[in-house]
């Protein structure tokens, strides 16, 4: 297969349309086969679900080539899983996590050409995305749906050199307690933009939302987990049933417990306890974990004492480990990398 003629050193993180995609529909109470189209537009009625009540849910993965030269996508059957969960507190029809990963599988086939090579840094990145297609104007489930996955490739995250960023604890909030924040709801999305925006305006990188019941606890950012890391080097992460459950994070939280010996908690991480952690990192697909410098509470900074130049010892460790682990330097635990074939 011969690849793109794509510069993957200078790909940004943008939509560019590739050429096939997976599309299947919900009618009648069931879903049809579904299949590969050519297709990028969605024609949709003006009264449908998601246009009318933001009835919809997307996933986010990655596929990548080994140093064996293996095209590979990390921990698949767990986007699949936690679009079931999505789906279901969304009155939207489940689709099955097995054929959620063959349709990942022949999306990615379908789009090899497209998978950037190994030691650019760059990937593919592929949305599966479900949303509500039928007409609703009463406030209830639509009885029809799409669902969807296209691919677009990326460049490397740290582009420039790994930077610490500078974050805000904002006064808005991203999740009610019994929400919605534990899934991959659009409408997530939709009413953090406001506050991500308005902390640009500002000079900050992110938004550290708090529980929005006491505004005492740390929850996480409008798009990644958080990991702290203590002087005494355990590695902590913020529990808590409004957070959405990063697979990055909890596969960070294995490999330090597993890989490098490391005491892990999760547990209720409050906020006058950030002043004494060493190390400070976001978990996401996008950038596996990006090194938070300083947190700004109102105007008092808390400078983490790893600095704003590099990565902290530990979070390194947990970075180089994981991303070895993805590209077949390391031994993956069972199950984590699914081959592409
Ligand atoms: C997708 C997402 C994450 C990161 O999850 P990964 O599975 O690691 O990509 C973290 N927080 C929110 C709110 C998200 O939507």
């Amino acid at each position: 297969m011969e690849k793109k003629q794509i510069d993957w050193d200078n790909l940004g993180f943008a939509y560019i349309r590739t050429e096939r995609r997976f599309v299947a529909n919900y009618k009648d109470g069931a879903w049809d086969a579904g299949g590969m189209t050519d297709d990028a537009n969605v024609v949709i009625n003006e009264c449908a679900g998601v246009l009318q009540y933001s009835q919809s849910c997307f996933e986010g993965l990655k596929a990548y080539t080994t140093e064996d030269g293996r095209i590979v996508t990390f921990r698949p059957d767990l986007n699949g899983q936690r679009m079931e969960d999505s789906c279901r507190r969304l009155e939207m029809p489940v689709y099955p996590k097995e054929k959620f990963v063959d349709a990942v599988t022949e999306t990615v086939k379908a789009n090899a050409a497209y998978v950037p090579p190994y030691g650019s840094g760059a990937s593919l990145y592929i949305r599966p995305v479900m949303f509500a297609s039928g007409p609703v104007i009463g406030v209830k489930p639509a009885d029809e749906y799409q669902f969807r996955i296209f691919a677009t490739p990326v460049g490397p995250y740290f582009k420039g050199g790994i930077k610490p960023l500078t974050i805000r604890i904002s006064d808005f909030d991203r999740a009610a307690p019994n929400g919605t924040g534990h899934i991959k709801a659009g409408l997530n999305y939709a009413m953090s933009l406001h506050a991500i925006v308005d902390a640009h305006k500002q000079g900050f990188d992110e938004n550290m939302y708090l529980d929005a019941a006491s505004h005492t606890k740390v929850e996480e950012t409008g798009g990644a987990n958080f990991i702290f890391v203590t002087k005494d080097q355990k590695v902590v992460t913020p529990k808590s049933d409004s957070i959405l459950p990063s697979i990055t994070r909890r596969s960070l939280m294995h490999v330090a417990k597993e890989y490098l010996g490391l005491e892990t908690q999760e547990r209720e991480v409050f906020k006058e306890e950030l002043a004494d952690f060493a190390e400070c990192g976001l978990c996401g697909t996008a950038a596996v974990i990006s090194p938070v410098g300083k947190i700004v509470d109102h105007g008092t900074e808390i400078c983490l004492p790893s600095g704003m130049a590099d990565m902290g010892p530990v979070t390194k460790k947990l970075y180089d480990t994981l991303t070895g682990i993805q590209m077949g330097r390391i031994k993956a635990p069972e199950g984590w990398i699914q081959e592409i074939r």
